[in-house]
């Protein structure tokens, strides 16, 4: 499991760790978010607020979120494809995973810095009131995964994390 702060390019190493991984596979969360200009579709499977209702009172979740007006959900059926399953996930929903005792490994993603995962946020479009609210909620995040995962990678260069995280996956 990849756990870390929005921004922190979480998505990219989870796509990069699947494809560095054969026989893996990186679930995909369910999100009412709108998609992002530019975002790749199938990234999220993109809901409406009524669908995501539906499927979290029928118990089609692991674990849910919500992150200011959007909800966000791990799939069940995603852990029982009989593969080694790449999770994506918030710190939040992290600590939750965990406690289901459901993850192998944990890795929390950190930036290099606080500013630089706010130039990173403000290079993908999100607009100045979110990055104020989610580097602030990033600070806090940081300090709690320290105690939740197995080890902490930081992604200064994409291709360094990259081949960080597979070494520990495979060791
Ligand atoms: P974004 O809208 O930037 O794609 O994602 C917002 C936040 O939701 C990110 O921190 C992302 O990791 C988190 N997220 C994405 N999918 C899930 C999920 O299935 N569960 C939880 N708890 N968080 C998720």
């Amino acid at each position: 499991m990849l756990c870390g702060p929005g921004g922190v390019g979480k998505g990219t190493l989870a796509r990069r760790l699947e494809s560095s991984l054969p026989g893996s596979h990186l679930a995909r969360s369910y999100t009412t978010r709108p998609r992002r200009l530019g975002e790749r579709a199938d990234a999220y499977t993109f809901v409406t607020e009524a669908e995501f209702e539906r499927s979290r009172e029928a118990g089609a979740f692991l674990e849910w979120a919500r992150f200011g007006a959007y909800a966000y959900g791990t799939p069940r059926r995603e852990l029982s494809r009989g593969d080694p399953t790449i999770l994506e996930i918030a710190v939040q929903g992290a600590a939750s995973v965990q406690r289901l005792g459901l993850a192998s490994l944990t890795i929390g993603v950190v930036p290099p810095s606080l500013a630089e995962l706010e130039r990173r946020m403000r290079r993908r479009g999100d607009d100045d009131a979110h990055v104020e609210r989610r580097r602030a909620i990033a600070q806090r995040e940081v300090a709690t995964m320290v105690d939740l995962v197995d080890h902490l990678v930081v992604n200064d260069r994409l291709e360094r994390a990259v081949a960080e995280m597979v070494a520990l996956v495979r060791g």
